[in-house]
Parts: structure tokens; sequence; C-alpha cells
């Protein structure tokens, strides 16, 4: 069924273990990731960038995933991931979002405590919860920042803004690594015991499984999965037969590759049977 971010994110907490957030960007990966939460039973996060919600793929992809969220057996939050602006937090409402990402994290804090909290007061009067970011994760191709989150920083950005679930830069960052990186699991734990909001880790394709599971130990309760979906299609993709002509037979094997990442992810986080 199509729920909201609190709910999945909260089964998270009460079970001490993370729910994972695939990014979606077509109709296989919609269907791979929701058939993996279904076989596992898990609770899932659907999300969308910006970019996808100002394109016509919107009027396509958003209604078709909340009929197959609506009609599904798991709990599936529609989330949009870095919200760019607030317009984009208005499309991403009006295509039916029932989580809310905006991504001031590249302004100074004071403006990005001041933009989240105005998304926060709106979505909240809309009954939706709202994630925001905190010390900016960059693009994994110019390097991985150890500009940390600060503690002082994260608890004042939670108080004045209001948001449910906070991202955090911890030493992750967006697409390919260089080399594996080392996540601040000491950082993560110190801002878990000081904060209410839900931790979010970005950038989660390409982590090694010993940092995510110490990352979910320390408190991360939501973790993005972007990269990895595009790589788990596009290898089904070329591992298929030149000869396959139609196409939903063809997408067949990519759809399940797909599946098959998610399913591994689900597993590692364990997120596995808290579908209650
Ligand atoms: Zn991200």
């Amino acid at each position: 069924m199509l729920t909201d971010l609190k709910t999945v994110l909260n089964v998270a907490k009460k079970k001490n273990c993370a729910i994972p957030a695939f990014n979606v960007y077509n109709q296989e990966t919609v269907l791979g990731a929701l058939q993996a939460a279904e076989e596992a039973n898990s609770c899932v996060i659907l999300q969308m960038y910006s970019r996808l919600f100002t394109s016509i793929e919107a009027e396509f992809l958003a209604p078709s995933l909340i009929a197959a969220a609506q009609r599904s057996k798991v709990k599936v939050c529609f989330h949009l991931d870095h919200g760019a602006s607030d317009e984009a937090v208005y499309r991403a409402l009006r295509w039916g979002c029932t989580g809310i990402m905006r991504d001031a994290s590249s302004l100074p804090i004071e403006e990005n405590i001041a933009i989240t909290k105005h998304v926060a007061e709106v979505c909240h009067d809309l009954g939706v919860h709202v994630e925001g970011e905190l010390g900016h994760i960059g693009m994994a191709k110019e390097g991985v920042s150890t500009e940390y989150t600060k503690v002082d920083e994260a608890v004042r950005f939670v108080k004045e803004t209001g948001v449910d679930a906070l991202a955090i830069l911890v030493g992750t960052a967006h697409g390919h690594y260089k080399q594996a990186p080392v996540l601040a699991i000491d950082r993560i734990a110190e801002i878990n015991k000081a904060v209410d909001a839900a931790l979010v880790l970005h950038g989660g394709s390409g982590v090694p499984d010993d940092q995510i599971v110490a990352a979910v130990k320390a408190g991360i309760r939501k973790i993005n999965f972007g990269t990895d979906v595009c790589c788990a299609l596009l290898d089904g993709i070329f591992a298929e037969k030149h000869e396959a002509a139609a196409i939903d037979v063809f997408m067949k094997r990519p759809t399940a590759s797909v599946k098959a990442f998610c399913l591994s992810k689900i597993d590692l986080l364990g997120a596995e049977g808290t579908n209650e």
C-alpha cells in the first residue's frame, strides 16, 4: 500500500534497521524494486529525482508507480529525492509524493535552515513528512569530503527546521567511488544520540557491506541506492541476446536484475519482514 515517509522510518527505528530507498527511472526499475520488496515482505521507499518531475516522464511514471504501490501488499513511500527548489517540491506533491526531500545543503546553514523550514511547514500542513540535508553530499568523482556534519549543527538544524529525516555527510558521495569509502561511524552514532530525526545515508552504491551494517547499527534509518539500480538494469540489458525483439520479453532479464540487486540490499539493511 502507499504510505508516508514517517511510517516507514518509524518501522526502521523500532526494528533498528534501515529501509532502502531505491531511485527509480522507468517502469522496469519500479517493478524490479517492488517485486523485491514484496518477496522479502519489506517496507520500501521508491524515489525520483527533481528532474524527472519536470519532464514528461512524470506524467507516465508517477501515476503508474502510485497504482503499483496502492495494489502492493507492502508499505511503499513515494519520495522526492534532492528537491532542488520549492517549485520541485510543489510538483512532486502534485504528482502524489508521500515523502519530500528539500536539498539546500550547498548553501550556508542559515539559508539551508530557512529554506528547509519553509518546506517542512508547507508539507506538514499537507500531512507529508520531510527530509533535509546538512553537510553537502557531493559527487564521488570529485572526491569524498571529510567535512562531516557536525553534531551541534545537526541539533540546531533539526530543531529549527522541524525535519523528520536528516541526510548527513559522513563519508559517502554520489556516483561511482574511485576507492571504497570509509564511513565516520562514530559521527553517525553521536548525531543519532543527539537528534530525534531519522538519519539518512546517501550514496549507498559501492559502500562495502560491513560499513553499511555498521552505519545501520550506529543509527542510519534510510539508505539511498541510485547508481547501482542503474547498473543492475544496464547489466541485465547488456546480458540479453540481441535477437530478442518483443520489448516486454526483452526487459524481463533487466527487471529481474534490478530485483536481485534490491533483494540483496533489503537483506543487508535488515529490512526483510519489516512489513508487518
Ligand atoms: Zn543523494
